[in-house]
């Protein structure tokens, strides 16, 4: 997953090394990891959107700008989740993060 700016300051978000929280669900049949990234300078939210197509070809989608306060439920959620990379995981945050 590659850097991607912030549409708040411009600001290189990522490498995956600082994301805050992410987790692998499936949607729709296709694999997709989440990853949320925080800009402290905007004290807004970046979403990363990675889909990896069961019908082959990869799509990254960026969301965002997004208040401090909407994601801090959904980070905090997906930290409880033991293992985030496991779409398989039958957690409390798989099962709600996943419908979305
Ligand atoms: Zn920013
Ligand atoms: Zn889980």
């Amino acid at each position: 997953m590659d850097p991607f700016p912030c549409r708040g300051c411009s600001a290189e978000l990522g490498p995956s090394t600082r994301r805050k929280a992410f987790i692998s669900v499936f949607a729709q049949g296709d694999e997709e990891t989440r990853s949320w990234y925080f800009c402290e300078p905007c004290r807004v939210w970046m979403i990363e959107e990675y889909t990896d197509r069961f019908m082959g070809g990869d799509s990254v989608r960026v969301q965002g700008p997004f208040p401090e306060t909407a994601c801090i439920d959904d980070v905090a959620l997906a930290k409880t989740c033991p293992d985030p990379g496991d779409k398989w995981c039958e957690c409390p945050a798989h099962q709600q993060l996943g419908n979305m």
